[in-house]
């Protein structure tokens, strides 16, 4: 994420190491290259301008902070002021109503249909809120069913009326079905078109007006730069909305929408979307972001990533297994999925201070079990639960089927076996056993 960004601040930055004291030539110094890296990040001119100007300002009063390293002290700055920058505080949603509904507006493409399913998710995990998604693009028939399809996949009911050519009555009809059924918020997905167009603007106006939703979300895709910024005043014009839905941030993205557009239209980034799986998706933290965009990871967000996943039920069933020696190839699978659902390796990776820098320029694989979950699934049941049956014909067997080689499976099977002896003695109480292991 904002790798290159990432990398600029970090060269600039670095041009005050070495230097015992502040000094107006070398603040200027560094601030120039800081404002560099913002306008190659796609940030609008006047905002880099006011940016910088305001670091210079904050850094010039700092004689007190002498104890500081001048480096560290820049370094905060920029983070505090990159902080006000993307909104400053968290920004939740209302979710007050009952139901509570939720307007999606933006361009077609943007990722409204799957942040729709993304935000459902979110909710519907909450265990408290249960969702229902509805279809409001009555032009393309192909829309309906996709937000039908992603419905399914997360086991949230939608509800659209296919012909029915008049989106404010779907929204109006959606909304009564939501109170008969006891469903506690409403995501009304709606039509976007390829640019701004008026006959889509009176529309969405429409049907905000009829609605009335406590949050309306203006989703937009951070590729698009300051075009994102450009199509967030037109909308907030028309729509005065709550908040913004920054997609897309998993791709190549320079970090100019995310930067730009709360200095804008003044309405916070309140979730981002980091990839096209249903659980791609975070609350927008702007101190966090700030975190990542300069190097510093976030561990907060990893580690509430995790918990997310974390099923207790599964985690005691696993525990009595492992203290049984039960465990199996079949709970290696499982444990890899939840280890999936936190994200993509790279996204999960950048998260650990200082891991950014480091694996810049190195390509993960985005899906790096595959080789692994491609050996177990060649594997019988019986191999599964029962790894030591596994002898020299059944290697073969294994590799062939997975298309990998019996050196791969003998290495998983190797690694698996120290995973399973380490487990058993971590169950156990022998911390002493295992770091005598690990010393060895
Ligand atoms: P809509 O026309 O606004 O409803 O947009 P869609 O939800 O159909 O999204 C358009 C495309 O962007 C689809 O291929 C999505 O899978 C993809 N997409 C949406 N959000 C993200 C994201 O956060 N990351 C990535 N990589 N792709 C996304």
């Amino acid at each position: 994420m904002f790798d290159n960004l990432s990398d600029k601040l970090d060269k600039a930055l670095h041009v005050l190491k070495g230097h015992g004291q502040i000094t107006e030539v070398n603040v200027a110094e560094t601030l120039k290259e800081v404002r560099r890296a913002l306008l190659d990040a796609d940030v609008n001119f006047k905002t880099a301008k006011a940016f910088t100007n305001t670091v210079k300002e904050k850094a010039m009063g700092q004689d007190v902070l002498t104890s500081l390293k001048p480096g560290q002290l820049m370094v905060k700055l920029v983070k505090d002021e990159l902080t006000t920058l993307m909104g400053g505080e968290t920004a939740g949603i209302d979710l007050s109503g009952n139901p509570s509904i939720i307007l999606m507006s933006g361009l077609q493409g943007s990722g409204k249909t799957t942040f729709s399913g993304k935000l459902a998710n979110y909710l519907k995990n909450k265990k408290t809120k249960k969702p229902l998604l509805v279809a409001c693009d009555v032009y393309r028939p192909a829309a309906i069913d996709q937000l039908h399809v992603v419905g399914e996949q997360i086991g949230v009911e939608v509800f659209s009326d296919k012909g029915n050519q008049d989106p404010v009555a779907i929204a109006t009809a959606a909304i009564a079905h939501a109170k008969e059924n006891g469903h506690n918020v409403v995501i009304v997905d709606t039509a976007g078109r390829l640019a701004i167009d008026e006959q889509m603007m009176t529309e969405i106006s429409n049907i905000h007006k009829a609605i009335q939703p406590q949050e309306t979300l203006f989703v937009v895709d951070s590729m698009t730069g300051q075009d994102a910024v450009n199509t967030a005043k037109a909308f907030n014009d028309v729509l005065n909305f709550d908040g913004v839905v920054l997609t897309k941030l998993d791709g190549d993205t320079r970090g100019g929408a995310a930067l730009s557009i709360k200095s804008v239209v003044d309405k916070p980034i309140k979730f981002i979307g980091t990839g096209e799986k249903m659980e791609a998706v975070d609350v927008f933290h702007p101190s966090r972001m700030a975190d990542r965009i300069l190097g510093m990871g976030d561990v907060v967000s990893l580690v509430e990533r995790a918990q997310e996943q974390f099923d207790e039920e599964e985690a005691r069933k696993l525990q009595k297994k492992i203290a049984k020696n039960q465990f199996g190839f079949d709970d290696f699978l499982s444990q890899i999925q939840q280890i999936k659902k936190m994200g993509n390796m790279k996204d999960l990776m950048g998260m650990i201070p200082g891991m950014g820098k480091a694996l810049k320029g190195i390509d993960i694989d985005d899906d790096a079990f595959k080789g692994i979950e491609a050996i177990i699934h060649s594997m019988t049941p019986d191999e599964r639960s029962n790894p030591s049956v596994i002898n020299g014909s059944r290697k073969k067997r294994i590799a062939k089927g997975s298309g990998t080689s019996i050196q791969e499976v003998n290495q998983l099977l190797k690694q698996f076996d120290q995973m399973s002896k380490m487990m058993k003695m971590m169950q156990g109480g022998g911390g002493r056993k295992m770091m005598q292991m690990m010393n060895n």
